[in-house]
């Protein structure tokens, strides 16, 4: 099945939260039988990153948006840990500081935006920008509404610079999530991870699937989709977003740049006695 068909949110196109199945696992009937699957879709995106890196002319802008226990740590995680960390960065975007909030809202986005060459990966981004800050009036709705346009124009500029952008939004059900916090209290390692303001920010789950759907309405585009990832089970979600990772830098068509140097004279000038021993061994 190709993901990036099903999962993707058409431009202009205004979809239903609710509607869409958080716990839809495709054709797949359990992680076991994914696995070999994941595997080889992360093993491709490890070589297409080293593409990408040796390139060193196009880059790649990785988005995960999701409310509270979505999983964005954990897709970090399983989806990235094989790349170079020579070409890798995950950024990972809180609640503003005094000098980020001196400037636009796109300013700490734009920072750490990829150079050529590099693989980055937002953990939240610029779109807090009209999701938190929306839901909680953190600045009135004449501001955060033009951000779409500011966000889309954000977009196009990285595109026009060579940075591929790619948006997912990992979609759990308030079931699913309250399963996971109750985890996170009942597991000593990852007490850390849960505070009240998570079970707060619950209650505003109607504001936030709004201020969601607007997002994917306003900001969906060709050079830069937004994709739903059914992540109530975890292996799914890493399934569907490595396999589109994977395929959509297998279409950049990354190679290997040219040697700048002639190989054969070098190795005729500088190693021809170990040659010479090995053809004679
Ligand atoms: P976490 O991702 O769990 O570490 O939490 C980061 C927190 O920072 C979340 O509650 C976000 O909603 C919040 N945050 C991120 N960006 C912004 C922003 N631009 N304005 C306000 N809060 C933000
Ligand atoms: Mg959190």
């Amino acid at each position: 099945m190709d993901y990036r068909k099903h999962f993707r949110v058409e431009p202009g196109r205004r979809i239903r939260l609710a509607e869409r199945d958080a716990s839809d696992t495709g054709k797949h009937g359990s992680r076991k039988d994914a696995d070999p699957e994941i595997q080889k879709y992360v093993q491709r995106m490890d070589e297409l990153q080293y593409l990408l890196f040796a390139d060193g002319n196009q880059s790649l802008l990785i988005v995960l948006q999701g409310l509270d226990a979505a999983g964005k740590d954990g897709t970090i995680r399983h989806l990235f840990t094989g790349m170079d960390p020579q070409g890798t960065l995950v950024a990972s975007f809180k609640q503003p500081s005094k000098e980020e909030l001196a400037h636009d809202f796109l300013w700490r986005a734009h920072l750490r935006a990829p150079s050529k060459g590099q693989v980055v990966i937002f953990n939240r981004s610029h779109y807090e920008d009209v999701l938190v800050v929306r839901v909680h009036n953190l600045v009135p709705q004449s501001v955060w509404s033009k951000r779409y346009a500011l966000i889309n124009d954000f977009e196009n500029m990285l595109r026009r610079n060579g940075t591929h952008v790619l948006k997912f939004y990992l979609h759990i059900s308030p079931e699913e999530q309250l399963k996971r916090f109750k985890k996170r209290l009942e597991d000593r390692s990852r007490q850390w991870k849960i505070s009240e303001s998570d079970y707060l920010e619950r209650e505003l789950w109607p504001k936030y699937a709004a201020a969601y759907e607007d997002v994917f309405a306003e900001t969906s585009m060709d050079h830069a989709p937004w994709y739903i990832i059914p992540s109530n089970h975890k292996w799914f979600r890493n399934l569907a977003i490595s396999q589109i990772i994977a395929r959509t830098m297998d279409e950049i068509g990354l190679k290997l740049p040219p040697t700048h140097v002639d190989i054969a004279d070098i190795r005729r000038r500088y190693h021809a006695a170990e040659d010479g021993e090995r053809e004679s061994s």
